[in-house]
């Protein structure tokens, strides 16, 4: 018998689908058959018309991968899967936490091991044949059980912490977790670049050159306090480039990809560091590790609340309530929430973006970080002419013809 409940849970589950359906195609439509006016130095003809093809095999193929996922997720929910699952488990151990870990443990594995055929085509197949694949298949190989293994550590810590919380703290464990869960994304931020990032990646410092004294004065000039500059070997998988910073406080650290020193010159490269320290100095990091952190209390709040309803599990086809069950309903039930949540953020996101480009403009040279723009966007091939609803609901950055036409003003 299904509850009301479940199909909730189900009508939230494909009226989210059906919107990135609807946002998806409107998308697709949006494409103009011509390069914009603007873009026709970094977009020739032929590259442009390559950068279509790209884009519409991989809207095809994220069609294909979702409707499964959708599919799988549906017969799951609908012939009870979890219930099983949770007997299955709960018949190896009983114990208070093993159970819930264990019961998770395979969600994740099982969820994984169906992504893999998946990720295999979309890096050997669509990315090979329109040239960014750099990947060998050992690499692919090590990062995947790396990945495994990571996520299994991670996630594996954060549940016991909850879990623990739960069976120790009853009620207000909500309260003991956030304290928990923020001081581990607080650590995780700072030490993302020396703990993580060198298991996937190698990591040399910058020699010393033209290109070095320049990022040095731009830091000096816009009060932003650098401590080392890394470029790391991101051609090992991809010929898209990037740049980013890490840390907190004092000591930051540079990180830039090699093949951005490769398509970009020392002009270009100088200012979109510009633009990631004006993120910096504006502090539009610490606010985002701010609202990061109030949104993991409103979310293990309303936990706190759901959680032991006895109808989240009962939804699920479990009889007998219980936390881990519950805690898988209340993700199921919140993620239509999130998703309000997560639309606040890419808005101020979008607003940010402007304020480091305006800042960049004013440390470095706002035709350089245009130039730097374009390069960028055309080389990983992303879409010129976006839909504005598209861009609305799922751009965290604008799209680059608005960017180009906002930096005019400082020329
Ligand atoms: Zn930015």
């Amino acid at each position: 018998m299904h509850t009301t409940l479940l199909y909730v849970i189900l009508a939230i589950v494909i009226g989210e689908a059906l919107w990135a359906f609807f946002l998806g195609e409107l998308n697709r439509k949006s494409w103009s058959d011509k390069v914009p006016e603007r873009l026709q130095d970094v977009y020739p003809e032929d590259k442009f018309q390559k950068q279509k093809q790209y884009r519409l095999a991989n809207y095809r193929f994220s069609l294909i991968s979702s409707s499964f996922s959708l599919l799988v997720i549906f017969l799951i929910l609908w012939f009870k899967g979890f219930a099983w699952l949770n007997d299955l488990t709960g018949q190896i151990t009983d114990h208070w936490l093993l159970h819930p870990l264990l019961f998770f443990g395979i969600i994740a594995l099982v969820s994984m091991l169906i992504s893999i055929p998946f990720s295999l085509y979309d890096t050997f197949v669509i990315e090979e044949k329109f040239g960014f694949n750099k990947t060998s298949p050992k690499v692919f190989i090590t990062d995947t059980i790396k990945s495994l293994i990571i996520g299994a550590v991670i996630g594996g810590l954060i549940l016991s912490l909850i879990i623990w919380f739960y069976n120790t703290a009853g009620q207000l464990f909500w309260l003991y977790a956030w304290i928990g869960l923020s001081f581990f994304m607080i650590f995780f931020s700072k030490f993302y670049t020396s703990l993580i990032l060198p298991l996937f990646n190698k990591l040399k410092p910058l020699e010393d050159g033209e290109l070095k004294v320049a990022i040095e004065t731009m830091s000096l000039k816009s009060g932003f306090p650098l401590s080392n500059i890394f470029v790391m070997d991101g051609s090992k998988r991809s010929t898209k480039a990037n740049a980013f910073f890490s840390g907190f406080g004092k000591n930051k650290k540079i990180v830039l990809f090699d093949t951005l020193i490769n398509d970009l010159s020392v002009d270009e490269i100088v200012s979109v560091l510009a633009h990631e320290a004006g993120h910096f100095k504006l502090k539009h990091i610490i606010r985002g590790t701010i609202l990061g952190v109030i949104q993991a209390g409103l979310s293990l709040f309303l936990l706190s609340w759901f959680v032991n309803h006895p109808a989240i599990s009962h939804a699920l086809g479990v009889i007998e309530p219980a936390f881990h069950i519950g805690l898988l309903g209340f993700g199921l039930l919140y993620s239509p929430i999130s998703g309000v949540l997560g639309l606040g953020l890419i808005i101020l996101s979008r607003r940010q973006e402007y304020q480091a480009d305006s800042f960049a403009a004013k440390y470095s040279n706002a035709s350089a970080l245009q130039s730097a723009l374009k390069k960028i966007t055309s080389a990983a091939l992303s879409n010129p002419t976006p839909h504005p609803w598209f861009v609305f609901f799922n751009y965290s950055h604008p799209p680059l013809l608005s960017r180009l036409a906002y930096l005019d003003q400082f020329n």
